[in-house]
């Protein structure tokens, strides 16, 4: 397949069509310089290089883009990736070219260790130059689209990846700035090539339903335009389709087939004035029974991406049923295009009044970016709220709020003030006590009970939706935390102290601030929480203040709790007080259960430990527990062997051990009457599976009767 090749001429006529006094000479310049530097390069499947850069060029001049934005559609790739700097850029064609092409280059040359960080990254990255320049992200969003264009090119792992985060990432934000078109060419594009043959099958069925119905549709179109010219009105209609991404969604979400989805076809009517819209309506709606629940007024309520338009569905002619779509040709023209309507060439000066709404909304994520240090919960949080449903609710005062749909009264407290949301203990809704998981519906009114003595439930955290909220709890949690965990690391501290006879005095001392920085730490009280927290026991703290002591005496016996408490969490709570329990030795890898202690932080069992049907009895207190992998930590496991007893088999087995890099830590040997051995060993193993390959080994050994755990 061969894709329409522009020129640079086709590129100017399209830019001179729309914006006749359009600098050409600067857009000839940026097309030669383009190519030179891109001479050696081509695109994957062969072809020039140059033809990517005056492809999406030939996109922007699509969205009638102002010429320094074309031109920095033809630049766009020169300093990624030929030998180009900035410097030449600017000197050849000013700062605000140069400006763009580089915000535009630092955003393609991110690296990331993960998938999921890179896309959080990535998402940050765009908003943050975004924030400086819209049109950073029209010319990224242009770059994309016709690398997905072309994606088929591309080997089908890449194709995947590209066409996921062009989903995940690329779409939600052209949906959130209205530019309606883009969306759902991304949508589309993206399912297309994640999954071709259920794409396949719905284009075929749309385009089976659109050949049955079309004779219907233009019955009803005629009916339409004739009334429509009775009544004087005017109103261009035309027949539109549910994009296929679309469809699939409302399959997925409904759980429904395409068979029984009714508004895959339907009619877009364009008008004047927002007046004569509901005079449509009304039209409408006299021809034909509406259905309950469908009719939206979105003029009335806008999106917050600004969409505005009515919409209703109706019984027609011949009892199927038909959407309408009725709006003026300016909010069609905000629906197709939103945010890039204001960077048409000529309305350039009057940007910031009309942009508000969008950029609050940048502003806001921003913000949230600044609260939510982790990468992946951030993406997570603002991939949520990109979704544009959103319920108008009411204060006391009948102040109207706006807040995501599925918001509840923590949400909305949250939004009044955090000490609102802090100190929240319950809601009424209408007058009436409602729980504080209850979901907002359009139009409550509002009213937030508060206790100065009460605070955040990490329970909140389940069914709160807006990121403020969320960032709120979790700050006010981890500070609170923090305070425990100040409190029980002194206590432990304290404790060891006095073991060795040391007055606290010595928390004070110079010796401790040496302790401190021994364990790279910023202050006596990040010690404490890290203590507190498990992180560092305080025996090893006590050991580093007395280093004269002979390493044995204080040396930790086997169960010590393990050198490191790092890698486990409990229901995605990170870093809590833990040891593992002496009776099981769990591992990594190991199914784990946690039993928490009261006072000493949380004990972990393997799943299958005796010990855990006795402690079970008080169900509350078991947890989910996930060991995470990593770093070469290791773990202490017990392991039986029952040998014949013979003189050398114990040396056998310890050499064995070593040879495959597992310390033993510990070692019990006695014989039993039956004349066998019975060796305990405790070992220091990475996890389960080492343990379990050592098992085998262990057990075709000559002279081995028996091992177990
Ligand atoms: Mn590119």
């Amino acid at each position: 397949m061969t894709e329409e090749l522009i020129t640079i001429d086709d590129l100017i006529k399209k830019v001179l069509s729309y914006n006749p006094d359009a600098d050409v000479e600067i857009l000839r310049r940026a097309y030669y310089f383009s190519s030179e530097a891109h001479c050696s390069q081509k695109r994957i499947e062969g072809s020039p290089y140059i033809g990517h850069p005056l492809a999406v060029a030939s996109i922007l001049a699509d969205m009638k883009m102002d010429t320094a934005t074309i031109a920095v559609g033809l630049l766009h790739d020169t300093v990624e990736d030929t030998g180009t700097t900035a410097e030449d850029i600017s000197g050849l064609f000013g700062n605000d070219i140069a400006f763009l092409v580089e915000a535009l280059t630092k955003l393609s040359r991110m690296e990331f260790r993960t998938k999921e960080e890179a896309q959080a990254e990535n998402f940050r990255k765009m908003l943050l130059a975004m924030s400086e320049d819209v049109r950073v992200m029209l010319i990224k969003f242009a770059d994309r689209l016709h690398n997905m264009r072309t994606l088929q090119h591309l080997p089908e792992n890449k194709r995947q990846s590209i066409a996921s985060e062009t989903l995940d990432i690329y779409a939600p934000i052209a949906n959130r700035l209205g530019i309606g078109w883009l969306k759902i060419e991304f949508e589309d594009l993206s399912f297309k090539f994640s999954m071709p043959e259920l794409y396949k099958e719905l284009v075929r069925k749309v385009t089976k339903r659109k050949e049955e119905q079309e004779g219907y549709i233009r019955e009803v179109t005629e009916i339409i335009e004739k009334k429509l010219k009775e009544e004087g009105i005017p109103g261009e209609v035309s027949g539109r389709v549910k994009h296929y991404y679309g469809i699939y969604q409302k399959m997925q979400r409904e759980r429904i087939t395409f068979e029984q989805i009714h508004d895959v076809l339907g009619l877009r009517i364009i008008t004047d004035t927002k007046a004569n819209c509901y005079a449509i309506l009304g039209m409408i709606h006299s021809l034909w029974t509406p259905i309950p629940g469908r009719f939206k007024d979105y003029i009335g309520v806008p999106k917050s991406n600004m969409y505005q338009s009515l919409h209703t569905t109706v019984i027609g002619p011949k009892g199927e049923r038909v959407e309408f779509q009725i709006r003026t040709e300016e909010m069609h023209g905000i629906a197709e295009e939103g945010i890039a309507s204001h960077w048409r060439y000529k309305e350039k000066g009057e940007l910031a009044e009309k942009d508000g709404r969008y950029i609050s909304w940048l502003r806001e994520i921003i913000q949230a970016q600044k609260e939510v240090p982790d990468a992946k919960e951030f993406l997570e949080a603002v991939k949520g709220e990109v979704v544009p449903e959103v319920v108008y609710v009411f204060t006391p005062k009948g102040e109207i709020k706006e807040l995501p749909m599925g918001s509840t009264p923590v949400d909305f407290a949250y939004s009044v003030h955090t000490q609102v949301g802090h100190r929240c203990v319950g809601a009424k809704v209408n007058g009436r006590i409602v729980p504080l998981r209850y979901q907002l519906r359009n139009g409550d009114t509002l009213e937030i009970i508060t206790s100065p003595t009460h605070g955040p439930s990490r329970d909140w955290l389940k069914f709160v939706v807006t990121q403020r909220a969320k960032s709120r709890i979790k700050q006010w949690i981890k500070t609170e935390e923090r305070k425990q965990s100040i409190e029980l690391g002194t206590k432990l501290l304290e404790g060891e102290l006095r073991r060795h006879n040391l007055g606290p005095s010595i928390l004070k001392s110079e010796d401790m601030q040496a302790v401190v920085r021994a364990f790279s730490m910023q202050s006596f009280e990040d010690l404490l929480v890290s203590v507190g927290y498990g992180k560092v026991s305080a025996h090893q703290v006590v050991n580093k203040l007395m280093p004269e002591k002979p390493a044995e005496e204080i040396a930790p016996k086997i169960a010590k709790p393990s050198k490191e408490q790092k890698g486990i969490s409990i229901k995605g709570i990170d870093n809590v007080l833990y040891h593992t329990a002496e009776c099981c030795f769990p591992i990594p890898g190991d199914n784990l259960v946690g039993f928490v202690t009261r006072g000493k932080g949380v004990t972990i069992h393997r799943g299958d430990c005796k010990n855990l049907e006795r402690l079970a009895v008080d169900d509350a207190r078991l947890v989910d527990v996930e060991w995470k992998p990593g770093g070469e930590t290791t773990s202490p496991a017990r392991l039986v062997v029952e040998t014949v007893d013979k003189p050398g088999i114990l040396a056998n087995l310890s050499a064995l051990i070593s040879s495959v890099n597992v310390n033993i830590s510990h070692l019990e040997a006695s014989s039993t009457q039956d004349k066998k051995a019975h060796i305990v060993f405790v070992l220091e193993v990475k996890d389960r599976g080492q343990l379990t390959n050592l098992t085998q080994k262990i057990a075709q050994m000559e002279g081995v009767l028996r091992v177990k755990r």
